[in-house]
């Protein structure tokens, strides 16, 4: 499984260097490779969403979410 990101990203770049599977690539909107994210699975959390600034007013984050599959 793995995290997507969505049309909310503003291009913050703040989740670039956080990811300890280096899965994120810069751009308009940032895209996470779906082949080497695991989801942060050795990580008490998603490193990605636990610094992303974009969360709705329950403090989820809407720009980062989970890849339907
Ligand atoms: S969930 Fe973890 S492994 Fe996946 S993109 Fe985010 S920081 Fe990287
Ligand atoms: S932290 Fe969130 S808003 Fe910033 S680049 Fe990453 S996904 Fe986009």
């Amino acid at each position: 499984m793995s995290m997507k990101i969505t049309d909310e990203c503003t291009a913050c770049g703040l989740c670039l260097e956080e990811c300890p599977t280096e899965s994120i690539t810069e751009g308009d909107i940032y895209v996470i490779d779906p082949d080497t994210c695991n989801e942060c699975e050795e990580e008490d959390e998603q490193q990605c969403v636990a610094v992303c600034p974009i969360v709705d007013d329950d403090d989820v984050c809407i720009a980062i979410v989970k890849r339907e599959e």
